[in-house]
């Protein structure tokens, strides 16, 4: 597996290059856009790993020239903290994934992992797990054809179980996707809206999709 490191700060270049190296991967490293852009465009990679801040060209301009280009490589890019608007945006330049600097080497391994399992992310307009149907784009969700009344947090905490359905989800990630809430923040409100979205999407129906994994979190999956 190839993996190209676009980040200017040398000392986390060199620190995520020899991590994924020891993990096994074959790694290549530019510091500059325009350098991670070339490479990424003339190799072949299974995933690109890239800041957003770049000299000469930034990271979501690498994505979305990419894309642009037709090159569907899986990204992953490494954004400042707290700046919601970066990591929306480089989601709808068609980025798979981001991570909030600074981070654990270990979770950017399990976020690589989990990007090169699924394979390049196209996102689906409509999600289907047993009798339970999401519309992502018309923001609609219904079980056994029975329109489902759900808030805006209420789909957006659905359609990111949904997402990442077979996955346990910890509270602290889905607090930070869904309320956009730093880690050491209260995460009690996520059990209580998941409580919540149990009423609605699995109390009136006898086979329950949203499993609570002790301890951890929570996973979406038809067992
Ligand atoms: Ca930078």
């Amino acid at each position: 597996m190839r993996i190209l490191i676009v980040e200017d700060e040398i000392k986390t270049a060199s620190y995520l290059s020899k991590g994924l190296t020891e993990s096994g991967f074959v790694v290549d490293v530019a510091h500059k856009g325009d350098d991670g852009l070339h490479l990424a465009l003339t190799s072949d990679y299974d995933l690109i790993v890239l800041d957003v801040s770049l000299p000469e060209r930034s990271g979501w301009s690498i994505i979305s020239e990419l894309r642009r280009q037709g090159k569907e490589t899986p990204a992953l890019f490494l954004t400042a903290r707290d700046a919601v608007e970066d990591r929306i945006r480089g989601l709808e330049l068609g980025a798979d994934d981001y991570l909030v600097k600074p981070f654990v080497f270990s979770e950017l391994l399990v976020r690589i992992r989990t990007i090169l399992r699924r394979g390049p992310m196209r996102q689906p307009e409509v999600i289907e797990i047993d009798d339970l149907r999401i519309d992502l784009l018309r923001h609609k969700a219904s079980r056994g054809g029975e329109r489902l009344d759900l808030t805006p947090k209420e789909f957006a905490l659905l359609s990111l179980l949904a997402r990442r359905q077979g996955e346990v989800l910890s509270r602290s990630l889905i607090a930070d996707q869904v309320w956009d809430m730093n880690f050491d923040s209260d995460t009690n409100v996520v059990d209580v809206a998941v409580r919540r979205l149990r009423t609605k999407v699995d109390d009136p129906f006898p086979k329950k999709l949203i499993h609570t994994i002790r301890g951890v979190g929570y996973v979406l999956e038809a067992r």
